[in-house]
């Protein structure tokens, strides 16, 4: 029912919308309908008082004989804004529009659209990046299925945990996700999940015969590559979902890739922000995406976070890539060549999408047509055969059959809509031809009557004119009207003059309107045909979209290296890490110049390297930039350095900075916690583990319990780590741990009170935290500042004996050779002396 007030039936527009919104309820619940009303969208009953409150609309009442209901509305010019508003809110929606002009009875209405955040291809709504509807099934473990409707692109892979699916989810960051039935009702599970994604999830089937048949009406039959129920299933669902959505069609759904989740570097969603890999962490930060500089095309872009999503674990597709970019690198005019072409290109990927819904405008076709057009000239500059420039180029060759149809077919700047007219080039079509000749063969008989009938009344200012109200006219001004022949036929008279028409000129104009409504039917029959005779090449457009989006990065990560002096990394096939005046790609971006390069080291002598150093020294850049180049290593890019050679890391994990979570209620000190046994139970002899500050978010003795404990652990895995901190007990760890290196970051104090910093990493830990100068180089008062150093020597004297008794508590008798209790004795007399800061230097 509608919520409103009244007794009795309700009028028949509204009885219309409220089956309407039954029955639209049923497919996509929780929706808004909007509902044409002439110029508006409207919205009644409680849909009204949401959107109201949701848009920030003004709620009125549609009021009847007996019955009220809230009602309120947007402008359908304003629509695609309210839209997207509504999307971003998490809220679908519904759109029915008048499919007639109103008229004396009700008018007739159809749900046009169902918008969900997941399924939208508008440009205009979504962007240009990748969107993804998600599903995830249950079987032997996890399986997902992504779908972007605005390529058609379409992946699923299974995953053993519930972290690795998490992390997927994370990185791809859909923004619809449906869940099958069996992890939906599991109270827990579904918190967790919400917890975790801001992302909106939505009902959809999971029936494993329903999720056949959508395979097999949009793909022709079930892939073997879905070689699970719980694939298949999730498979099913986005089709199923997204069919509701696309009135019943997925014809730019072509085919779906099985992916190996293993054969990709494991980058949690945690390590991809705390690099800032796609988000920066402050406002005006900038991300490693952004530093990379700007590809040429919208494919390029969402190639190249593809590339950054999924990092290579395999040295023979590392190498194809880095010789792609170098060969980039090595010739700047065909890179120059490359990348100009590139930036007239459109976005192919979606315009084949669009041509294979059938969806593509006019003017997207001649879109299509332009970037056609560059491909034989990117074939003919890239003069290679192997590699993997030479597969871009195969896959850019095979295309003129379908440029030629365009060429033929479409003028050169069509309109907006197949519906305009004029998109059908003369000399295409004999009937068009014949139909366009005849209207000008009119056109041009109206165009002469002027002169004729000038010269046959002697009326020298007689007039041929046209308006919509009453078509084509002959004016006399009100002195001549005595000179008017018999023949005209007076249709309207004005103050001063008088307008005429003659059965012929009648004739003529009623030819004209037949001749013109005949051919815009033509035309956009013929436009069909076109779009549908495209259709047939739409894999071979998705493979040169391809080819230019990887074109693109290749050649952006190549301009990038050439102008900043990046280097070409070699692949280590053992796992030491060999980099010499490396930077950080994005604060180098910032400094210019001005950046310190530093060096790193790591192999099986070198496993852990402990970094202090006053805060603001450097350490987290330092740390950042190893993991950056060991990741752009791994996506086949160029490194910032001066050499580098890097090992295959399975993973890497950072945990990095204190990041609240305070949507998911959780703790600062419970997400450090969580992310870090995430990383300790993941990490592996072949992973790169960063972790900066860790144990900050809780008291000082249990932060470095917990700091010690989880270097120790790391140690024993193997994995490289580097690990910052501000506990310099750790750095004596040097003597207990092999492979445990310390290094500082170089900083000077000042005689007058003061810092300066080198940023230079070098080997050692660092002699003091130097915290209070940092405070006083932030401005903090003299007089506290002084306090503070006061403070913090009489805390140093008790951390010294706490330090001491802990020592001697959590000693190994067991282990303790007389020799070495003495040799204790000895050390432990000397600290407690003060003859030795409490940290070896
Ligand atoms: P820490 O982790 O030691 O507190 P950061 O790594 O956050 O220090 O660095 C603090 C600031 O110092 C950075 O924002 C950057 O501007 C500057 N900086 C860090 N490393 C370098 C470097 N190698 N060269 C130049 N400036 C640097």
């Amino acid at each position: 029912g509608l919520k409103g007030s009244g007794r009795g039936p309700l009028p028949p527009m509204l009885q219309q919308y409220v089956d309407m919104r039954d029955s639209v309820a049923e497919n996509l619940p929780g929706s808004i309908l909007l509902f044409q009303c002439g110029d508006f969208y409207e919205t009644f009953g409680e849909d009204a008082e949401r959107a109201s409150r949701l848009l920030g609309l003004t709620l009125t009442h549609k009021t009847s004989k007996d019955f009220s209901t809230p009602m309120a509305g947007i402008p359908v010019r304003a629509a695609e804004t309210h839209i997207e508003r509504l999307l971003n809110l998490g809220v679908r929606v519904a759109v029915a529009d008048q499919m007639e002009e109103p008229g004396a009875g009700l008018v007739d209405r159809k749900v046009t659209q169902l918008y969900t955040p997941g399924t939208v291809t508008d440009e205009k709504l979504i962007g240009q990046d990748e969107n993804y509807l998600a599903a995830v099934a249950t079987g032997e473990g996890y399986a997902l299925a992504l779908l972007d409707l605005s390529t058609g692109e379409f992946r699923c892979a299974s995953f053993g945990t519930r972290t690795a699916l998490y992390d997927e989810l994370g990185r791809h960051r859909a923004r619809e996700v449906l869940l099958a039935p069996e992890l939906e009702g599991n109270a827990a599970l579904l918190a967790d999940f919400q917890a975790r994604f801001p992302v909106m999830l939505s009902h959809a089937s999971f029936d494993a015969q329903d999720a056949v048949g959508a395979l097999r009406d949009t793909l022709g039959d079930v892939p073997a590559s879905l070689s699970t129920p719980a694939l298949v299933r999730a498979c099913g669902a986005v089709l199923l979902y997204a069919r509701g959505t696309q009135q019943g069609r997925l014809d730019m759904v072509r085919r779906v890739t099985r992916y190996e989740p293993g054969a990709q570097m494991h980058l949690a969603d945690q390590t991809l922000r705390a690099l800032e890999v796609f988000q920066a962490s402050s406002p005006q930060g900038m991300t490693l995406l952004q530093a990379l500089g700007s590809t040429r095309t919208a494919g390029g872009r969402r190639r190249l976070r593809a590339w950054l999503r999924a990092p290579l674990l395999d040295a023979a597709s590392i190498e194809a890539r880095v010789n792609a970019v170098d060969t980039f690198v090595r010739t700047p005019d065909l890179r120059a060549g490359v990348r100009a072409l590139l930036y007239r290109a459109h976005d192919l990927e979606r315009l084949a999408a669009r041509v294979a819904a059938r969806r593509a405008t006019p003017r997207e076709v001649a879109a299509l047509a332009r970037t056609l057009e560059l491909l034989p000239q990117a074939t003919e500059l890239l003069a290679v055969q192997d590699g993997l420039l030479g597969g871009v180029r195969a896959r850019l060759t095979a295309l003129p059959e379908a440029l030629n149809l365009i060429r033929a077919a479409l003028t050169d700047d069509p309109p907006l809509r197949a519906t305009d007219g004029g998109l059908i080039r003369d000399g295409f079509h004999a009937e068009l031809d014949a139909l366009r000749a005849e209207s000008l063969g009119h056109r041009a008989w109206i165009a002469a009557l002027e002169t004729e009938e000038r010269a046959r009344t002697g009326i020298g200012s007689l007039k041929v004119g046209f308006n919509n109200v009453i078509g084509y006219y002959l004016e006399v001004t009100a002195t001549h009207l005595p000179r008017v022949p018999g023949d005209y036929r007076q249709i309207a008279t004005l103050k001063d003059r008088a307008r005429f028409t003659r059965p012929d000129l009648r004739e003529r104009e009623r030819e004209i309107a037949r001749a013109e409504g005949a051919a815009a039917r033509l035309e956009l029959e013929v436009f069909t045909e076109l779009r549908d005779a495209l259709a047939a090449h739409v894999d071979a457009l998705t493979d040169a979209a391809g080819a230019l989006a990887e074109l693109d990065v290749v050649s952006t990560l190549a301009d990038l290296a050439a102008e900043r002096h990046w280097t070409r990394p070699e692949t280590n096939a053992d796992t030491r890490v060999e980099l010499e005046q490396a930077r950080h790609p994005v604060v180098e971006h910032a400094l210019g110049d001005a950046f310190v390069p530093n060096d790193a080291h790591l192999d099986a002598t070198r496993r852990v390297l402990v970094l202090t150093g006053p805060n603001m020294a450097g350490k987290s850049t330092y740390l950042r930039t190893v993991a950056l180049c060991a990741l752009l290593h791994q996506i086949g890019s160029f490194v910032p350095a001066q050499r580098a050679r890097l090992p295959i890391f399975d993973s890497i994990h950072t945990r990095i900075g204190a990041s609240d979570d305070l949507a998911g209620g959780r703790s600062t000190f419970m997400v450090e916690m969580s992310e870090l046994a995430t990383i300790l139970h993941a990490a592996t002899a072949r992973s790169l583990i960063v972790l900066d500050e860790i144990g900050r978010g809780t008291s000082s003795l249990d932060g470095q319990a917990i700091a010690q404990a989880a270097l120790e652990h790391l140690h024993a895995t193997g994995a490289f780590t580097l690990f910052a901190t501000h506990y310099f007990e750790l750095t004596r760890l040097d003597g207990e741990l092999t492979g445990l290196v310390n290094l500082h970051v170089a900083a000077e104090e000042e005689e007058r009170g003061g810092l300066t910093f080198y940023h230079q990493v070098i080997p050692g830990a660092a002699a003091q935290s130097y915290g209070v100068e940092v405070a006083r180089l932030a401005g903090l008062p003299a007089s506290v500042t002084a306090r503070a150093s006061g403070l913090l020597a009489a805390l140093n004297a008790t951390g010294d004996t706490d330090s001491l008794r802990r020592d001697l508590v959590t000693l190994d008798l067991t282990q303790l050779t007389p020799m070495d209790a003495l040799k204790l004795l000895h050390a432990w007399q000397r600290r407690a002396r003060g003859d030795e800061a409490p940290v070896n230097s």
